[in-house]
């Protein structure tokens, strides 16, 4: 997957997964745009999130702009390329609506355009106007937190089929499942959002 090309200061090899070349230790010229291939996890939805965490703390430190200050503007503009992708490449991966899309995406899934819009089914229709009313009626702390624990088993669900989906290469099943936890994620704002005024004007 990574391709190898050289480096800008040794004329080394270099593999598009590091940030520093192996040789004479000058930041890559290469920006790594694959967010798995940049952590160096497994492609798939499910993600080792502390092993992820972990790494983004660690490249992060490596690209610190200190360690450049005294390097030349080249390498202080390829620090700065990379930990823009690095921090692209963490968002991506650490949350779970956003790797769905990701990898969505990559498969050529066309269903989000970039706003991350994608048609609705019917049966999620359903359910979302089910979910709205029943949020529109709860009036009580009880009702909210019911609900809540309802909708928070139903992404709990929602993951593991995207997980199957994911791991069967079925990219309709993801899709649908992609379409139903990006539903999930904005109902769970909104409930927050009616949590915190039914509180404040208690
Ligand atoms: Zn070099």
């Amino acid at each position: 997957m990574s391709k190898v090309t050289t480096c800008w200061s040794c004329k080394g090899p270099l593999s598009s997964a590091g940030l520093f070349c192996p040789t004479c230790g000058a930041v890559s010229a290469i920006i790594e745009s694959n967010p798995f291939t940049l952590f160096g996890l497994p492609t798939g939805f499910d993600v080792d999130l502390k092993a992820l965490e972990h790494r983004y703390f660690s490249l992060s430190r490596q690209l610190h702009p200190d360690r450049f200050a005294t390097k030349g503007p080249q390498t202080m503009m390829l620090a700065l390329q990379h930990t823009a992708s690095l921090n692209d490449a963490y968002a991506t991966l650490k949350d779970d609506l956003n790797r769905a899309i990701y990898m969505l995406r990559a498969q050529g899934v066309t269903a989000f355009d970039e706003a991350g819009q994608g048609k609705t089914p019917p049966a999620l229709m359903a359910t979302s106007f089910e979910l709205h009313e029943q949020l529109e009626d709860a009036t009580t702390p009880q009702a909210l937190q019911s609900l809540l624990t309802h909708v928070k088993k139903q992404r709990t669900a929602c993951l593991k089929n995207l997980s199957d989906a994911f791991a069967k290469y079925d990219t309709e099943a993801a899709t649908q499942a992609t379409l139903e936890l990006k539903f999930l994620t904005g109902f769970e704002r909104e409930w927050h959002r009616k949590n915190k005024r039914i509180k404040d004007s208690a």
